[in-house]
């Protein structure tokens, strides 16, 4: 197969499905190049090439690659009439990685390649502008000299060698810019690079432009596994095993003089959606000046003043390439003498908020069909839509503006570098990341803190892109904002006044607005738009499974509803338990020495416990309402500590070492599996007959006030079906006792939770109106793995790739899910139709959400926040499962 694959003068050795073999930027070049648009020529060297590298070593390519590549290049002089290393007329090449999935500034990328001291002259001679000639060498000599050869700076705190040099060199030059830098200056800078190189690794700058392609192919290729690069992968859960392929594509350059220009575009605003030309630009600049944030750059519409003709041009390829991929695309751009030259199309990161709106938005144009939409939705992504905004009615003056870089409220405290928003957060710290500006270095800072502040950069520098691909609150381009990272402090400046900031301090962002506030700003819930309202229309005319939602309080039951919760799928009855006014009772129904004094002391819980039903009950009206009977082991109910003891033996009027007896008693080495669950009502059938007194006796009440009622009482932690045959008995007298003459329809059914319920699932269904899989002890229990334990050592199997991804998050279809799958069938054949759910944890994660479809459930429970998550993940499960043979639109993330 053909290692290398050309692209340019109106055609391509490849097409935008090429994505696995060119990578994204490759494929896409490719596409553009057959679509006829300006694309300058080059070509891709593939993944494979990356592959076998890696398996091989560096420098280690397959036999024939040094002929395609020449060839390839012979290509490229053609099309561009310039020769490679020719002092007349030289050719100059970018190299740049590409993925098949987007690593947005990840990898290692070079410009300006092919300049050495005889071409810089041909390039001077021929662009009639010597100024830019080493404008472009200083600039490749630097990031030759950092890509490749590995000149870093010192420190998180220091500047990279050249940074510094460059600083010296305007200063004694009196420039205040770049720009303002002359030949003379940039020479001088040229020849202080290399001497830094030169000192800094021990060896020269190379001459030789071939050596000088071999070189950064290599660097590339190594930049695939750099730590950076490693760590995107792991958060977007990305192969390591892809590879990237290398483009090498002739150079035009945006900072030939003004009539130049390099930018980013999206053809539609990735903060909020809306349908407009959305970007930045630079005139007289390179590409990396724009990502970079070196220079805070104009808004895209600034450029049909400036440039007329390529801003027209740019409209019209923008909307030319949005129609073909049918999405949002992100661009990049030269003008090089007034002509517009594209560099890369991708699919634009979004924000949650612009993801939902886009996506509604195209199919009102015609360019999507509503499944198109809802599967173009990453679940995962509208948690962002649904977080608290900052108080419209109660917020505080700002002290600084920048740009709302990504949207959402963040509020925590400041850190400086990445390492500390590591530590910070590790800590359990809500942290804000102030910087002058992100660099690819910064990510695992960035992903660690709840929202990034730079004084620098605007909606396309690094630190933009990467928040919004995160779903992360960012302000950018506060130009108020001066960042001292090495003595940790900072301050806002401005009309006439400084306000310091120093690590630790707490700082209120809102990525919306682009406003930063001191201290933390008042919450209120988001207010959701109405296109969430249309695409949730459309998901859930698509769904089969229906989601409920995990509340244990009125409020909670009330948000869920807001969300389109079905019902309630799990009321853990003993979070109501732990109140203050409440936990008294409780710990004199444990602390009693016999039925009497329990029933004495469940007595006092009763009509508590009967007030919190009927408020669920009212809030729920006419949906399912689950009601698990007590789960946790009664010693979590105890007091702990001599002074808790103490004091709860003087609200008792008992003596302490009574109750300090009955604390060690009720003690086990492991109570997850001990006495626990339906274990605790076969010893002690009082608590949970006052417990179904409770929800029989609320229920009649609010039926007699007219809201419709569907109780369904459950029975946790069931092992063998005698369990649940002799308290279902006790539950149905207790339940029809309670409600006296009111026709209240209700049900009984278990949760399963254990492996072996699991296998004898057939025998318990024969007692059970419902299973609802609690997936979290299952899992605890089928793993052998503790779930409050495991986390400790679960990342390093995750990280270590021995294990997918975290049991306790998302389900394991294999084992865990075979476990299901059997007692569904077992459930089903001898109670056909039986009604099974899942109310673990895993009820909101979006694959796991797919398995219960694909297994048969009927619904999914989860935490209220989750519902929406639940209701999109089990409409694309629907759709993905219809669409198998008609090819689904891929999800874009
Ligand atoms: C479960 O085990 O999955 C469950 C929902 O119950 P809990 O988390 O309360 O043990
Ligand atoms: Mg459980």
């Amino acid at each position: 197969m053909k290692l290398v694959r050309q692209f340019g003068g109106g055609a391509a050795e490849g097409r935008a499905s090429d994505k696995a073999l060119l990578g994204g930027k490759g494929a896409n070049l490719a596409e553009m190049a057959s679509l006829g648009l300006p694309v300058p020529p080059g070509f891709t060297i593939t993944t494979e090439v990356c592959r076998h590298v890696m398996a091989h070593g560096a420098g280690k390519y397959p036999d024939g690659l040094d002929g395609e590549v020449a060839d390839a290049l012979k290509q490229v002089e053609a099309l561009t009439k310039a020769t490679f290393g020719d002092p007349g007329h030289p050719l100059l090449v970018s190299v740049r990685s590409g993925a098949p999935a987007s690593m947005p500034g990840m990898m290692d990328t070079i410009l300006n390649l092919g300049l050495n001291d005889d071409t810089v002259a041909g390039l001077a001679q021929r662009s009639g502008n010597p100024r830019f000639a080493w404008d472009c060498y200083r600039r490749f000599v630097a990031m030759y000299g950092e890509v490749v050869m590995g000149v870093v700076a010192p420190s998180e705190h220091e500047e990279l060698a050249f940074d510094r040099i460059l600083d010296d060199v305007k200063r004694k030059h009196r420039a205040n810019r770049d720009q303002d830098l002359g030949e003379a200056a940039l020479r001088e800078a040229v020849a202080l690079f290399k001497a830094e190189i030169k000192r800094a690794t021990g060896t020269a700058f190379p001459d030789d432009v071939r050596a000088q392609l071999w070189g950064a192919i290599g660097a590339v290729f190594a930049s695939w596994n750099n730590p950076r690069a490693d760590y995107y992968r792991k958060l977007h859960g990305i192969s390591a095993a892809m590879g990237t392929a290398v483009n090498v594509q002739a150079m035009v350059f945006g900072n030939l003089g003004d009539d130049c220009a390099t930018g980013v575009a999206f053809t539609r605003n990735p903060a909020t959606g809306t349908a407009e030309l959305y970007g930045e630009f630079l005139t007289n600049a390179q590409g990396e000046d724009v990502v970079a944030g070196v220079r805070t750059p104009e808004q895209i519409a600034a450029l049909a003043a400036k440039l007329p003709e390529a801003h027209a041009e740019l409209v019209r390829v923008a909307k030319l390439l949005e129609d073909h991929f049918r999405d949002m695309q992100d661009l990049e751009f030269t003008v090089q003498a007034g002509q517009l030259f594209m560099l890369q199309t991708r699919t634009g990161k979004r924000t949650g908020k612009a993801m939902v709106k886009i996506a509604v938005d195209m199919v009102a144009e015609g360019k999507l069909t509503p499944r198109d939409a809802v599967l173009r939705i990453d679940p995962a992504k509208l948690d962002e839509v649904l977080h608290p905004t900052i108080d419209p009615k109660a917020r505080p003056p700002a002290i600084a503006k920048g740009l709302p870089a990504s949207p959402g409220a963040a509020i925590g405290r400041v850190v400086f570098t990445a390492t500390a928003a590591a530590e910070w957060a590790q800590r359990g710290e809500s942290v804000v990341l102030v910087r002058t500006d992100t660099s690819p270095e910064d990510i695992h800072g960035m992903k660690a803190a709840s929202g990034i502040l730079t004084s620098r950069g605007g909606m396309t520098s690094h630190a933009a892109v990467v928040a919004r691909g995160m779903g992360k609150c960012c302000v950018t381009s506060c130009t108020s904002l001066r960042v001292d990272a090495a003595k940790r402090t900072a301050a806002f400046v401005g009309g006439g006044q400084e306000r310091k900031i120093k690590e630790g301090d707490t700082l209120t962002l809102d990525g919306s607005t682009g406003e930063v506030f001191l201290g933390s700003a008042p919450l209120v819930p988001a207010q959701l738009g109405s296109e969430l309202g249309t695409l949730m229309e459309w998901v859930d005319s698509f769904r089969r499974l229906k989601v409920r939602t995990n509340a244990d309080t009125p409020s909670d039951a009330r948000t869920a509803r807001s969300f389109g919760a079905e019902g309630i799928g799990l009321c853990r009855t003993e979070h109501m338990f732990f109140q203050p006014e409440r936990i008294l009772a409780v710990r004199e129904m444990i602390l009693a020495g016999d039925e009497a004094g329990r029933r004495a002391a469940l007595a006092k819980i009763l009509p508590m416990q009967r007030t919190d039903f009927a408020e669920l009950f009212r809030v729920m009206d006419g949906l399912p309402v689950t009601i698990r009977l007590l789960d946790p082991p009664l010693h979590e109910f105890l007091p702990h500590g001599t002074a808790e003891i103490e004091e709860v033996a003087a609200a008792l009027g008992k003596p302490a070492q009574a109750i300090a007896a009955k604390v060690a008693e009720l003690t086990e080495a492991n109570p997850m599996l001990g006495h626990r669950g339906c274990r605790l009502a076969i010893t002690f059938p009082e608590i949970y007959e006052i417990q179904t007194r409770a929800i029989g006796e609320a229920a009649a009440e609010v039926s007699a006030a007219g809201v419709a009622v569907h109780p369904e009482i459950m029975i946790p932690l069931v092992m063998v079906p005698e369990e649940l045959r002799r308290l279902r008995a006790l539950v149905a007298r207790t339940f029809e006792a309670a409600v006296g003459s009111a026709q209240i329809a209700y049900t009984i059914g278990t949760m399963i939770e254990l492996p072996r319920a699991c296998v004898v699932a057939d025998q318990i269904a024969a007692h059970a109106d419902f299973f609802s899989f609690g997936t979290n002890d299952l899992t605890q229990t089928t793993y052998g793995l503790s779930r409050d334990d495991a986390g400790r050592f679960l990342s390093a199997y995750v990280e270590g790739g021995v294990l997918p991804s975290d049991p306790f998050s998302v389900l394991d279809p294999e084992g865990v899910g075979a476990l299901i799958e059997l007692a569904v069938r077992g459930g089903r054949g001898v109670v056909p139709g039986l009604k099974v759910g899942i109310c673990g944890e895993h009820g909101g994660d979006p694959s796991s959400v797919g398995f219960c479809h694909r297994a048969g459930l009927d619904y999914v429970s989860c935490s209220p926040f989750r519902v929406p998550i639940a209701r999109v993940a089990a409409a694309r499960a629907a759709l993905i499962e219809q669409g198998k043979d008609q090819n689904p639109v891929e999800t874009k993330k």
